[in-house]
This record gives C-alpha cells, sequence and structure tokens, in this order.
C-alpha cells in the first residue's frame, strides 16, 4: 500500500515521474478496528498497526507520525497537541495535554515591540512565535500509559513512508505554494519543500531523508534525543538564530528558547471535561485548550432546546446563539490552568448554561460582541457590559482517529499552529517548527478586563482543540474531532448535534455545510450552507454571514454501529478528502 515510491527508484526530495496515488476512501465499515485521518498512507499505517496486533494508542501515535511526513504543513514533531482516549478495560476516559510551552524568557509583551502589538504575521514568521514541541512527548506519553508497542516500533512506519516517499496531491502542492515566499527565505524550509524553486507537483514523488533521520534517533534514543539532545539543540539554535538567507528582505525575530526550555516539557495528563447530553457522556479536553469547555457550555445550553423536532432554521439559530454565549465566556475565562484560575467546573454547570439560554431569542440574533458572565456567580439573564470578542486564530490542523478490537479509542489532534508554522526546518531534520505562541493574545483583547491568554514565562497558549469522545451507556458510541482554529469547536459542536440531535450518521454529519458563530457581528459560512433555505430565514432574525474562510473544517470519526462493526468516517471534500478504513471490511449486502 505503501510501496507506491519503491515502484519509481527516486532521489532527492521530488521527483519528476508520475506516479499513482492509493486509492482512498472517506467510509470504511467492518470489524477488528478502524483509522481515520486526512491521509490515506497515514490510515494505512495506523490500520496496519491494528491488523497487526496494535491498540489504538499504538494506532493513534504510528498515524501521527504518519501526517507528520504527508500532512507537515499542519502537524509534526515540532509542533503539539491534545490526547483523548477511552480505555475500554477500565471504562474511563484519559487526556494528554502536548500543548507547546512558552520559553521561560517569555513574559506578557512577548509581542509587544514599541509599545505596540507586532503585526501577525510578522510574529507567525519568527522565533518568538516558537513554544517547546509537545508532540514527541506526548507520543512517549501515550505510548508509555496505555500503549503496547515501543516508540521505535510506532514512528517505524513513518520514517520508512519519509524515506521511500509518497505521491503528492493537490492540497500538498497548494500548500506549499501558499506558503512559498516565506518558505523561500530559509534554505532548509526552500530546499526541501520548492525543490527547484517550485511547490512539488502533483503525482509526483516526495521524500523527506532528513525527517526519516530524526525519526530514526527518536526510534534509537527516546525523546531525550529532542529534549535533551542534539535534535533539541538544533531546534533551540533555530529559534535563537532563525536560519534565514542573508539575500532575504524578511526580517525575522530571534525567539528565546533554550536546552533548558526544552528540558523542562512535559506532557501533562489531564481529567477530561464531562457533559451529560441527552442522556450520553461527552468527553473532551481540558484547559489549556478551549474546546472541552465551550462545547461543553454550548451543549449545556442546548439542552434547553428540542434541536430533535426543530426546524432546520430554529435549530441553527439555537446552534448561532449558544456558539455566541460560549464563546464570550471562553474568551474572558479560559487558559493555562497553572498560571490562570479557571472555573471549570462553574462553566460546565447546567445552571451557569441555564442562565445564558435564558439571553437567548428564537427570533433574534444577539449582537456581538456579547459579555461574558462570571460562571461562579451566575445570574439568570444577566446581560453583562463589556464584550469578548474572540481573538483572530488559524485555520489549520489536523484530527485522528481510532479504535481498536478491544474496543479502546483514541481522538488526537495535533498542530504546528498556522498552515506550514512558523515557516522555518530546522536544518538537517527534515520539520518545521511551530507558531503555537501566536494563540496567546498580543495584548489585552478588551482594554480593562483581564485577559487570561497574555503571554507567560513557561505558560501554554490557549487551543480551540476538541478531541472528543461520546460514550453511550459506559461504551463508545462515536469520537470525533476537526481542524480549523478557532471554528474546530464549532465544526465539533455542529458534527456532535448533527449525529445526536439531527437525525444524520457520522459520516453525513462530517459533510454537512458549515457555519461557525464566534461571538462576532458575523458567522462564517461555507457557500453550500447558504444554498440551503434556512440560511435566508436566519437571516430575517438578524443573522448576517462572511464567507471566508471558504472550507471550514475536515473532521474525521469512528463510531461504534449498533451491530457491532466500526465506522471510519472521513471528510469527503474539504482538504481534498480524507481517508477512512476497517481492519476487516464487511457492508451488508445492499449497503452503502
Ligand atoms: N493553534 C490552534 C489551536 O490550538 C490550532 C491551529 C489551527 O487550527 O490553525 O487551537
Amino acid at each position: 500500500m505503501l510501496s507506491v515510491a519503491a515502484l519509481v527508484g527516486v532521489a532527492g526530495t521530488a521527483s519528476a515521474s508520475a506516479a499513482t496515488p492509493t486509492p482512498k476512501s472517506p467510509v470504511a465499515k467492518g470489524y477488528l478496528g478502524a483509522v481515520s485521518s486526512i491521509d490515506v498512507d497515514a490510515t494505512a499505517i495506523g490500520t496496519e498497526v491494528l491488523r497487526r496486533g496494535g491498540n489504538a494508542v499504538d494506532a493513534a501515535v504510528a498515524v501521527a507520525a504518519a501526517l507528520g511526513v504527508t500532512d507537515p504543513f499542519s502537524a509534526g514533531v515540532g509542533g503539539g497537541g491534545f490526547f483523548v482516549y477511552y480505555d475500554a478495560k477500565t471504562g474511563k476516559v484519559h487526556t494528554l495535554d502536548g500543548r507547546e510551552t512558552a520559553p521561560k524568557a517569555a513574559d506578557a509583551n512577548l509581542f509587544v515591540e514599541d509599545g505596540k502589538p507586532l503585526p501577525f504575521a510578522d510574529a507567525v514568521t519568527s522565533g518568538l512565535s516558537v513554544g517547546v514541541p509537545g508532540t514527541p512527548a506526548t507520543w512517549q506519553e501515550a505510548l508509555r500509559k496505555w500503549g503496547t508497542r515501543s516508540l521505535g516500533q510506532s514512528v517505524a512506519p513513518a520514517e520508512a513512508l519519509a524515506r521511500k516517499g509518497f505521491v503528492v496531491d493537490q492540497t500538498f502542492h497548494d500548500q506549499v505554494g501558499e506558503n512559498a515566499e516565506r518558505f523561500a527565505a530559509f534554505p532548509s524550509t526552500r530546499s526541501l519543500y520548492l525543490p527547484g524553486g517550485q511547490p512539488p507537483a502533483p503525482g509526483t514523488v516526495f521524500r523527506n531523508p532528513d525527517l526519516a533521520g530524526t525519526y530514526a534517533e527518536l526510534a534509537e534514543r527516546g525523546t531525550d534525543a529532542l529534549y535533551r539532545g542534539d535534535i533539541g539543540a538544533d531546534i533551540a539554535k533555530t529559534v535563537q538564530q532563525p536560519p534565514v538567507d542573508p539575500a532575504s528582505t524578511l526580517k525575522v525575530r530571534p525567539g528565546r528558547l533554550s536546552d533548558a526550555d526544552l528540558a523542562a516539557y512535559r506532557a501533562i495528563e489531564r481529567d477530561p471535561t464531562h457533559t451529560q447530553y441527552r442522556g450520553l457522556d461527552v468527553y473532551g479536553m481540558p484547559a489549556p485548550s478551549s474546546g472541552g469547555l465551550t462545547v461543553g457550555e454550548a451543549l449545556n445550553i442546548l439542552q434547553n432546546y428540542d434541536l430533535a423536532h426543530a426546524s432546520q432554521a430554529d435549530y441553527l439559530q439555537y446552534f448561532l446563539e449558544a456558539s455566541r454565549y460560549a464563546f464570550a465566556d471562553r474568551n474572558r475565562w479560559i487558559g493555562d490552568p497553572a498560571t490562570v484560575d479557571v472555573p471549570a467546573k462553574e462553566l460546565l454547570s447546567r445552571k451557569f448554561a441555564d442562565s445564558r439560554a435564558c439571553l437567548i431569542s428564537k427570533d433574534h440574533a444577539a449582537a456581538s460582541p456579547v459579555a461574558p458572565a462570571d460562571p461562579r456567580h451566575p445570574q439568570p439573564c444577566a446581560a453583562g457590559t463589556v464584550g469578548a470578542p474572540t481573538p483572530y486564530e488559524g485555520q489549520h490542523t489536523t484530527h485522528l482517529t481510532a479504535a481498536d478490537k478491544w474496543g479502546n479509542v483514541v481522538a488526537y489532534t495535533l498542530t504546528i499552529e498556522q498552515e506550514g508554522g512558523s515557516g522555518m526546518v530546522v536544518p538537517g531534520r527534515g520539520f518545521l517548527l511551530n507558531n503555537e505562541l501566536t494563540d496567546f493574545s498580543f495584548t489585552p483583547v478588551t482594554p480593562g478586563v483581564p485577559d487570561p491568554n497574555l503571554p507567560g514565562p513557561g505558560k501554554r497558549p490557549r487551543s480551540s482543540m476538541a478531541p472528543t469522545i461520546v460514550l453511550r451507556d459506559g461504551k463508545p458510541f462515536f469520537a470525533e474531532g476537526s481542524p480549523g482554529g478557532a471554528t474546530i469547536i464549532t465544526t465539533v459542536l455542529q458534527v456532535l448535534l448533527g449525529r445526536i440531535d439531527r437525525g444524520l450518521s457520522l459520516e453525513d454529519a462530517i459533510a454537512a455545510p458549515r457555519v461557525s458563530q464566534r461571538n462576532a457581528a458575523t458567522s462564517d459560512v461555507e457557500q453550500a450552507f447558504l444554498d440551503q433555505p434556512a440560511a435566508a430565514d436566519l437571516q430575517a432574525r438578524g443573522q448576517s454571514y462572511s464567507s471566508s474562510p471558504a472550507e471550514i473544517g475536515a473532521s474525521t470519526g469512528v463510531e461504534r454501529l449498533r451491530d457491532g462493526r466500526w465506522l471510519a468516517a472521513a471528510e469527503p471534500v474539504r482538504r481534498g478528502q480524507g481517508a477512512a478504513q476497517v481492519v476487516l471490511p464487511w457492508t451488508w449486502p445492499g449497503e452503502n
């Protein structure tokens, strides 16, 4: 399945000879386990791990490592993420926080220069934005706690993929094209991703021997090679002295991430967020991600309405308004719990949700930015005074989902933040460094109101990543997640509502046209959303739209079907389509 490159013996990073991509499907049903990700080679690697007796955790790590090869502008060892795991033996859900961390030298003025916040793009392509990567530690911890295979075994298929190569698709080509200008400024990035000065052409084979070497070193020496060894030394050097071409006019600010920052890094096990919704148990990622808390608050608000029997327009009105208020509260209260007192329990209380639902009208959109409320002192229908807008976040990232024959399930979202991260490939190592620290507020979002998400020493920036596992009667029902910056939260919520309330199959809930309200005057929409009659109906209620970005989310999920099979479901169109596989495919006669 992965041997395309072997067929076309290539040298260098990209071959001019055309190769045939591995066929992929966004839906698969069958037995013995399931994997879904945005990339077919990565999904195939995970499925093979399951076939050979690995569990969902082993598969998830192997898929993530492969995505570092084939989806390198969204994720890789230079980034971070959040891992949610259902353990079939104990019936418990666990999470790992593998979020990148600011250097000890960072303070609240990390992104302030001459008294003013840096322009966002300048901050992105800089050493200032690079946090200590959390992804290698996440893999190591997940395997140590719940896996059955070593880190070396788990990254070996990705190492082979990086060495032998894979077929470039249109999405990969386009992502390099979108970043071409800044990638060209760094010789290490340019030589890897702009061979011959151009993005690799679709249909050619792309190899990354330096990344293969990085994986080989991690396999041999463990994550110490990165957190206490020469890979880490190269990371710190890249941040402190960005390897920019002296001929480039790009101003690339250095950062202060040090060997000591790398050595201090830990992936942290945290209790998941838990929300009961329509008799189901919804588990998600707690702070420093805002994913689980914001999805949970919105679900609690939405328990007040019969969404199963509502018209499409009424359903969407409630969805948009619940998102609006949940985002106001998110922006005011959620940050890194190591430095900020996050009222997590209170944000998820039904009493608080009811006090917010009280403000929602079926007929009128509220004027954003609406104000947050204090979840520690819920006052029914208290409107608050000062709005809490949502700062800009990227729209990228990648999500994978895996389940095994024992019934263990993983939902794992990982990222390097912007598409292409900081733009800096660590010389000789074959991976991009993240720009995750731009997820901090550069200055307080609302002057005079405490902002829980200002930079600080050793602090983790607030995330929106929302890997989610839903249990029915204590057993897996489905798991899902999405890329998309702050739209992750609304996409994950929309998929949950589609599946639980609106009678959609998981694959249809993932495919559904997307709308995202994040306490802004307008909601982001996809064109397909505007094509449904409900869009105009909502406009008459005061909802308004902006159509950027063109695509929102590219989710993946798995579901345990009532007949005992697994369904793997991936995005059918967005980002060039995802890839779903099961270990033993089985469809009933006449079934799609
Ligand atoms: N940095 C974002 C977050 O943690 C994810 C990156 C993105 O989706 O653009 O929420």
